[in-house]
């Protein structure tokens, strides 16, 4: 059956980890924020599949819009480069994205859209060096692998595409140093970098906006997870009021339905890359601008609107983020809570008092994130919440919930970690 074919996942090392917080179980059912297992019980998930279901999961608007695609007979010119719903997609998106972005291209994923950005950036500037940041992530195919700043990803796959260097988030000075060669075709950079979620200084974006105009690079947001919403505006580059020349997009965009990613992007860089009479075909793959995943992601962009999930965002992050801070002083061990919207991340670090001290060396020592697998596992095991270990440092809780939390969710959450916080400490 199914489920023995679940089973045979349980030897894969991710699920192993998966296992500790819940995710490895066979949930029945899943709506909006909850997923409930065989015996209906109901669980909390603060992860919403890495960001994927904003709108929460199985949402009845994207439901019926996609099987009211299903049902209208659309001629699906799949291919063919002409598609009603991914007009009407690329409209509703470059509505809601900085103003010096007009034109969309579709694809299917988030690597693709990292992919495709690379190749735009260097066929538009004509040049070939491609900057990213440490700690950062882009995905995992072979173009968006050389920009992953963690080198435990390469390991084994290379060698890499060349000329592709990284720098430290949120280091204006280094940046400058790697731009002033003036032969670099792109700067890709995270407004928020997922890993760790490591909010940048506010001077930051606007500087690397100014940067990069100078010296003729191109500046690409990876809004991939930070986009949608996630962070309590549309794009979290509104956060600084700054215009890259691409945003690139996916995860939450077709409500977790269906494969899609995006590019939006000035009409300079399209027309470089598409206006050419020598070639048909520039860029671009089978499935792009499906009408399947065109339908979910104009019907999310609804429920984002007609939910206020983005003001909600804003609002229960705040709120969130407060109270987990207000009560740090308390507990040696809570540095802090930090974030932006529902992008959230709880931060534990080594206590001073030397018992503590001991213990946080001792769990270190057997396993990375051990101490923070204290904090994630009672709140599944007891309090029905699922959360993630995350961070360079593996010293993070994460949060990535759907957008749609309520008054009874932020307690619920902020009870469970009150709670399980506590417990740690004794
Ligand atoms: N960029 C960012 C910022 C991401 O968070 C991710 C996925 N976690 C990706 C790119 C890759 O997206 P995908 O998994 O859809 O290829």
């Amino acid at each position: 059956s199914k489920f023995d074919l679940h089973e045979q996942y349980l030897n894969n090392q991710m699920v192993r980890v998966l296992r500790t917080i819940g995710y490895d179980r066979n949930y029945k059912r899943a709506l909006g924020q909850y997923l409930y297992d065989q015996e209906g019980n109901e669980y909390l998930d603060l992860l919403s599949g890495f960001g994927v279901f904003a709108v929460g999961r199985n949402h009845p608007t994207v439901i019926s819009a996609l099987q009211e695609t299903l049902t209208l007979e659309l001629p699906n010119l799949v291919q063919m480069d002409v598609s009603l719903l991914s007009g009407l997609l690329a409209k509703e998106i470059l509505a809601t994205t900085p103003d010096n972005l007009d034109k969309m291209f579709f694809c299917n994923s988030g690597t693709e859209a990292v992919e495709a950005a690379i190749k735009f950036a260097r066929y538009t500037t004509k040049r070939t060096k491609i900057l990213y940041c440490e700690h950062g992530y882009h995905g995992l195919t072979m173009g968006s692998l050389a920009l992953n700043g963690e080198e435990i990803f390469r390991e084994g796959f290379g060698p890499m595409l060349p000329d592709c260097a990284a720098i430290p988030f949120n280091d204006l000075v280094a940046l400058e140093q790697a731009l002033s060669s003036k032969d670099v075709a792109a700067f890709i950079v995270e407004p928020i970098q997922g890993k760790g979620v490591n909010v940048p200084d506010d001077n930051y974006f606007p500087e690397v906006e100014r940067l990069c105009k100078k010296y003729g690079t191109l500046f690409v947001a990876d809004e991939v997870q930070t986009g949608i919403g996630r962070t309590g505006k549309f794009w979290a580059v509104e956060h600084w009021q700054v215009k890259p020349d691409m945003i690139l997009m996916a995860k939450a965009l077709s409500g977790g339905f269906v494969p899609v990613g995006g590019v939006a992007m000035t009409s300079k860089i399209m027309d470089t890359v598409f206006n050419r009479m020598d070639r048909a075909v520039v860029h671009g793959s089978t499935f792009s601008k499906n009408n399947m995943a065109m339908a979910a992601g104009l019907a999310t962009l609804e429920v984002l609107r007609t939910e206020n999930l983005i003001q909600n965002a804003a609002k229960v992050g705040e709120d969130i983020i407060g109270t987990i801070n207000a009560s740090a002083g308390q507990y040696e061990f809570l540095k802090e809570a930090r974030g932006k919207g529902l992008m959230i991340a709880i931060e534990f670090q080594s206590p001073k008092s030397l018992s503590l001290k001991a213990a946080w060396a001792m769990l270190e020592a057997a396993n990375k994130g051990l101490f923070c697998q204290m904090i994630t596992i009672p709140l599944f095991k007891e309090h029905r919440v699922l959360s993630q270990v995350a961070g360079h440092g593996m010293n993070v809780v994460k949060l990535l919930p759907p957008l749609n939390l309520t008054p009874k969710d932020r307690d619920w959450v902020i009870g469970a970690l009150d709670k399980t916080i506590a417990d740690t400490h004794q």
